[in-house]
C-alpha cells in the first residue's frame, strides 16, 4: 500500500482523543468514518468537532469553506461493519486491555487483510494487540497527544512484528496529518509516559514526605526548569486515576520497584480526588 492508496480512515471511539483524531484526518483531506457505541455519543463528538472548527475559523486559521468541507468528509455510525471500506483504522476507545483486544479481534475479522490497524493507547503493549490478529505486521501504535488538533507530536510505536513498510507508510501519513512523528519501540510507557509519569510520581513522593508544599513543588519546576505547568497541576489536568494506571503499567511491565506508584497517589485516587474532572486533586478547582 502507498500513501495515495489511503482514502478512508476509520476511527473507533469518539471521546476526547477520537474526536480530535477525526478532526485532524478530515481536515487533512481524508474521508473519515467514526464508530462509537451509540448515536448520542456520536452526536456529542460531532458537536465538539464543529465547535473546535468554528474556533479555528474565528481565529482565521481556516476558512468557513474549509470547515464545511472538513465536516462533509466525516460520517458517523454505531455499526462496526461500516469500517469495512477503510484502509487505516485507528482505535481510540478507553484504556482497557481486554476491551481493546476484543476490538482488534473484531477489526481483524471484519477489515480487508491489507487494512492497517492502529491504536492510540497511551501505555498498553502494541505487540499484544497485534498478537491477537492475523496481521501483526500491519498493526502499529499511533499515540497522538491531547488536544489532538493542537499538539504537534505523535509517537509511532513499532510492535515486535510491525513491518518496515507499514511503519514508513504510517510515518508518511502522520506527516500528512501535520504531525511530527517519532519512532518508538514497544516498551511500557513508550517515551512520553515513561519519562513524564515517573516525574509526576516523584513530585507526589516529594509532597508526601513533606519536603515542600504542592504550590512550591510546582513553582520549582515552572520557574527553575521552564516547564509551562508544574507536575502536580499537570497530574490534575491528566487525571490522577490515569497517572496511577500508567505507573502500574510501568511497575508491572518492567518488574522494577523504581516505578512503584506513590502511596499518596493511591490515596488520592481512593478518595475520588482525581484532579480537575472531580473538582479536586492536588489543588481545588471551581466547578
Ligand atoms: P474517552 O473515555 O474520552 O473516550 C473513549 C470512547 O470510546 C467513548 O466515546 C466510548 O463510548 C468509546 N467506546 C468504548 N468502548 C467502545 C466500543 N466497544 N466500540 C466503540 N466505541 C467504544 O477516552 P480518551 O481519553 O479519548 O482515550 C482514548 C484512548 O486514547 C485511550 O487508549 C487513552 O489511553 C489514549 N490517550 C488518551 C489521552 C488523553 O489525554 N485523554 C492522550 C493520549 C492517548
Amino acid at each position: 500500500m502507498r500513501l495515495e492508496d489511503i482514502k478512508i480512515i476509520g476511527v473507533v471511539g469518539g471521546g476526547t482523543m477520537g474526536n480530535g483524531i477525526v478532526h485532524v484526518c478530515a481536515q487533512s483531506g481524508y474521508e473519515v468514518i467514526l464508530v462509537d457505541t451509540n448515536r448520542e455519543i456520536l452526536d456529542r463528538a460531532m458537536k465538539t468537532i464543529t465547535a473546535n472548527l468554528d474556533r479555528m475559523v474565528k481565529k482565521e486559521k481556516i476558512t468557513e469553506q474549509k470547515k464545511n468541507e472538513t465536516l462533509a468528509r466525516i460520517k458517523t455510525s454505531a455499526d462496526f461493519g461500516d469500517l469495512k471500506s477503510a484502509q487505516v483504522v485507528i482505535e481510540a476507545i478507553y484504556e482497557n486491555l481486554d476491551v481493546k483486544v476484543d476490538i482488534f479481534k473484531r477489526l481483524d475479522n471484519l477489515c480487508h487483510p491489507d487494512t492497517i490497524l492502529a491504536s492510540n493507547t497511551s501505555s498498553l503493549p502494541i505487540t499484544q494487540l497485534a498478537g491477537c490478529t492475523k496481521r501483526a505486521d500491519r498493526v502499529i501504535g499511533m499515540h497522538f497527544m491531547n488536544p489532538v488538533p493542537m499538539m504537534q507530536l505523535i509517537e509511532l510505536i513499532r510492535g515486535i512484528a510491525t513491518s518496515d513498510e507499514i511503519f514508513n507508510l504510517i510515518r508518511e501519513l502522520s506527516i500528512k496529518l501535520g504531525k511530527t512523528p517519532v519512532e518508538v519501540n514497544d516498551y511500557p510507557g513508550f517515551i512520553a509516559n515513561r519519562i513524564l509519569m515517573p516525574m509526576i510520581n516523584e513530585a507526589c513522593f516529594t509532597l508526601m514526605e513533606g519536603v515542600a508544599s504542592a504550590q512550591d513543588i510546582d513553582t520549582v519546576m515552572k520557574l527553575g526548569m521552564n516547564h509551562p505547568m508544574g507536575p502536580l497541576t499537570l497530574a490534575d489536568f491528566i487525571g490522577l486515576d490515569v497517572c496511577l494506571a500508567i505507573m502500574q503499567v510501568l511497575y508491572t511491565g518492567f518488574s522494577d520497584s523504581k516505578y512503584r506508584p506513590c502511596p499518596l497517589l493511591w490515596k488520592m485516587v481512593q478518595a475520588g480526588y482525581l484532579g480537575r474532572k472531580t473538582g479536586r486533586g492536588f489543588f481545588v478547582y471551581e466547578k
